[in-house]
């Protein structure tokens, strides 16, 4: 069967790739340590649990809303208030099954052949993806490491043409874990007003950050700002509800009107019952999140600590997220590979540590390491990829 044009080009994501290579090493008894992971590895809170049951007994089995059931549209439009000083009336959220809909289906309603939407790199995977089966065009402005991998303004502008129609900041960032501070948020968000670009504000992470550096919502600089920025965020990350797929967005009105149009002839709704325990997220305090927020706020510091003493491997401390982005350039020179792709896979065999290589994140010399798992695992994967590299020398 000829398949559409489409998705010719559309491979699986190399994240979930290298999950899967480390389960087949495992599943033939081998001792592996995946460090691929893009969730928490936390139970879901209890009492999000107790919701979810509760909506089922009371009989919240059935298609709700496209856009989402009302009361949880108003725990979002209260956590705007709250965390970020964003006022939207309930007519500016969708919610979507999970953050990666709610981007999907956002490019879907943007995007005509050939618009341009900017992407700096280091991204995650799926941004271009979605992009190109939306007919836009990806257009890839690499960041510098020495800047925290953050795009500059005169970066931004450079790459702006007559085509270009969003630009997307994802900060805290997956993979690097850099965040962005209101004055560069600012830079950046001029240079989008003064071109028509609309800013596409990806804060999944906005709850895991273990500096004293706070998140800012690019849309909460102004007004103007505001009606030019489409926010996705969503409770994946936040509360370790991977699983239940629910995310957001929020922005102009006519936007979130189509998205909401889409959704009605594509997913219908997120799940009724996912929607009443993320409502139960809201409304509860962030005593949950604070205690996943201090393990991985310890993990991070272990892992940074024992990866930057491995000779050939560099890296800039992340603030937030749960991945570390070392440079390795200098450890797969000196282990004589050709790429960074190759000493992963031998890494991978020889270990039995899955690293995820940067290539897929459009940054060849770097590595991405989840730590969203356990910290004796961490200390073990560190140790053998420091093994790994003074063997080869
Ligand atoms: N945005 C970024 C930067 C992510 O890393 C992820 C998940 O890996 C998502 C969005 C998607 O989150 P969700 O699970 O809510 O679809």
């Amino acid at each position: 069967m000829e398949l559409s044009k489409r998705v010719e080009t559309l491979t699986p994501s190399s994240t979930l790739a290298i999950t899967a290579k480390a389960k087949e090493l495992k599943k033939q008894g081998y001792d592996v340590i995946g460090l691929g992971a893009g969730e928490p590895d936390f139970n879901t809170p209890d009492y999000i649990l107790e919701a979810a049951k509760e909506a089922m007994d009371s009989g919240m089995t059935k298609y709700t809303p496209a856009g989402g059931i009302m009361e949880l549209k108003e725990a979002i439009v209260r956590k705007f208030k709250q965390d970020n000083q964003l006022s939207y009336s309930t007519n500016e959220i969708i919610v979507t099954s999970g953050a990666k809909h709610a981007l999907y289906t956002l490019f879907q309603v943007l995007l005509n052949d050939g618009d341009e939407v900017i992407i700096p790199a280091p991204f995650w995977v799926s941004y271009p993806e979605q992009v190109k089966l939306a007919g836009g065009t990806p257009v890839f402005v690499s960041a510098l490491e020495e800047n925290e991998f953050k795009l500059t303004p005169g970066e931004l502008k450079k790459a702006v043409t007559d085509r270009t129609k969003a630009v997307v900041i994802n900060s805290p960032s997956n993979p690097t874990g850099m965040m962005y501070s209101k004055e560069e948020l600012e830079a950046l968000g001029k240079v989008c007003l003064d071109h028509n670009i609309l800013i596409i504000s990806d804060e999944i992470y906005e709850k895991l950050i273990y500096t004293s550096d706070e998140h800012v919502s690019i849309a909460s600089i102004s007004s103007e700002f505001k009606e030019n920025t489409v926010v996705i965020n969503g409770v994946s990350k936040s509360h370790s509800m991977t699983g239940w797929r629910i995310g957001y967005a929020a922005g102009p009105e006519e936007i979130i009107k189509a998205m909401t149009n889409l959704a009605s002839h594509s997913t219908s709704n997120p799940t009724s019952i996912a929607q009443f325990a993320a409502l139960a997220a809201y409304e509860a305090d962030e005593s949950a999140i604070n205690e996943m927020k201090k393990a991985f706020a310890e993990r991070l510091d272990t892992i940074y600590r024992l990866i930057t003493e491995i000779p050939g491997i560099t890296c800039k401390k992340p603030k937030g997220a749960f991945y570390v982005f070392p440079n390795v350039k200098e450890a797969v020179k000196m282990n004589g590979f050709s790429n960074t792709d190759e000493w992963v896979k031998a890494i991978l065999e020889e270990e039995k540590v899955a690293l995820v290589p940067g290539s897929g994140f459009g940054f060849d010399d770097n590595v991405r390491l989840s730590y969203a798992l356990a910290m004796d695992e961490l200390v073990e994967a560190a140790k053998r990829i420091k093994r790994f590299v003074l063997n080869h020398q």
